[in-house]
């Protein structure tokens, strides 16, 4: 049976508030500004806690992906919220395109909205696939311009903000610095400007060089990089606010940049292309346009290392790093991107990793802890802990975990010492392993 509720019409645009879930916060808070300037009225949800989740449950099957749970809930949450005038109130969905099931999380939507008693509520379907044409968000170039410019400025305010807080001298400065790019950039999108490609790429040098201002200390600490799934990899609701744990942990913490998985996306075109045949002119303009993006990413890193902050290689070179441990044609869920990040993190001094992954979510099982052994055979100082995220796993439990693999990394930074590759046997399956479940 199928499940409908409204679809999201031209004419809600000025009568209708658009709720959106929360993901990666800062990059969310900058796409509030751009949707702002083209007309749209939404608000970010910031609604979390064990109520979230359990509604959820409530309403999906629990065997459904933690990440459509959470983003349901949050939903179903806010509108028994009695916060939003359920007339003229819609709700926005993401669909990846991709072959997973994240692509059908909207049909879960429709059908709890309509058992919770919201079949009235419209939903508006975020996508770049061509998925739901009669509910899609229509999106305008300038639109999707300034969504680019938020998701790049969001990564470099991200990035800098980790690598200021951990040794910044007045506790507070590295935040106050990003609230106040934040409102900037917030200001540029909604007055049209800084947001073209050649402005970005002089921004960013603006920005680099203001947090170059703040006092640090730089003492050695534990660098932890984040992988995994993208919603429990980035949002605070999936992952048990991790990011602010590991910071509490006196880590500095690398998020790899939300453009990591917009790249991804655009390079899949091509590389589904070039495996399986098909228009060889919409590789050629997926591939131009990944260039494009690429080039400002670049600009990004540069303006960042100009003042003396890590910044990553070019989407380019991360596609390389996989080569000889998994294909390029793996592109269920995060796919060789997520090995890639672990590479990549580990070869940029980050070679303590937190892997976050949905309880049950096989294809970053595969891409993420199935590579561990493969990666750690490459680089033997590689310390990943995959942790898995789902309602009955605990807070505690998961803490705990991480904690075993900080002690790890505190003995290393203490005795740094070189740690030895693992022999044929264990590759071929010996290599200890680590749980899975936190129960
Ligand atoms: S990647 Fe994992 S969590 Fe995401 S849709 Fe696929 S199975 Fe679900």
């Amino acid at each position: 049976m199928e499940y409908m509720t409204p679809n999201f019409t031209k004419d809600m645009v000025k009568t209708h508030k658009i709720l959106i879930p929360n993901m990666a916060v800062t990059q969310f808070r900058l796409m509030q500004a751009a949707l702002a300037s083209e007309g749209y009225q939404t608000e970010v949800l910031g609604n979390c806690g064990s109520e979230v989740a359990q509604l959820g449950l409530k309403y999906v099957h629990n065997d459904t992906c933690y990440p459509a749970l959470l983003v349901i809930g949050q939903f179903l949450d806010a509108l028994n919220s009695g916060k939003y005038d359920l007339e003229h109130t819609a709700l926005l969905i993401t669909q990846t395109g991709g072959g997973c099931r994240a692509s059908n999380y909207i049909k879960l939507l429709r059908k709890a909205l309509v058992k919770a008693g919201y079949g009235n509520i419209p939903v508006a379907s975020l996508n770049f696939s061509g998925l739901e044409k009669g509910s899609g968000l229509p999106l305008t170039v300038p639109l999707l311009r300034k969504v680019i410019a938020s998701i790049f400025y969001g990564d470099m305010l991200v990035a800098l903000r980790s690598q200021t807080h951990a040794y910044e001298n007045h506790k507070g400065d590295a935040d106050a610095m990003t609230e106040k790019w934040i409102a900037t950039i917030q200001g540029w999108i909604r007055d049209d400007k800084n947001y073209s490609a050649h402005d970005m790429k002089k921004r960013f040098y603006d920005i680099a060089a203001d947090y170059a201002t703040i006092p640090i200390t730089r003492v050695p600490k534990v660098k932890v990089g984040v992988v995994g799934e993208i919603y429990v990899k980035y949002s605070p609701l999936g992952n048990n606010d991790l990011e602010k744990f590991l910071e509490s942990q006196d880590c500095e913490v690398n998020l790899p940049g939300l453009m990591g998985f917009v790249n991804y996306c655009v390079a899949n075109y091509k590389l589904d292309i070039d495996l399986y045949g098909g228009n060889k002119l919409i590789a050629g303009g997926a591939d131009a346009f990944l260039s494009w993006l690429d080039g400002i990413g670049c600009a990004s890193y540069d303006a960042m290392r100009k003042y003396g902050f890590y910044a990553p290689g070019s989407f380019r070179e991360l596609m390389k790093k996989p080569e000889g441990i998994i294909s390029l044609g793996a592109k269920m869920g995060e796919g060789w991107l997520l090995t890639a990040e672990m590479i990549e993190l580990v070869e940029g001094g980050y070679s303590n990793i937190v892997c976050a992954q949905p309880f049950g979510c096989l294809p970053n099982h595969i891409v993420g802890k199935g590579m561990i052994n493969k990666i750690r055979a490459l680089h033997p100082d590689a310390n990943i802990t995959p942790v898995d995220y789902d309602p009955s796993a605990t807070r505690v439990n998961q803490e705990n975990r991480i904690k075993l693999m900080l002690a790890v990394a505190r003995e290393k930074l203490d005795n740094p010492t070189a740690p030895k590759p693992l022999t044929a046997e264990e590759l071929a399956g010996g290599a200890p392993q680590v749980e899975t479940t936190v129960q």
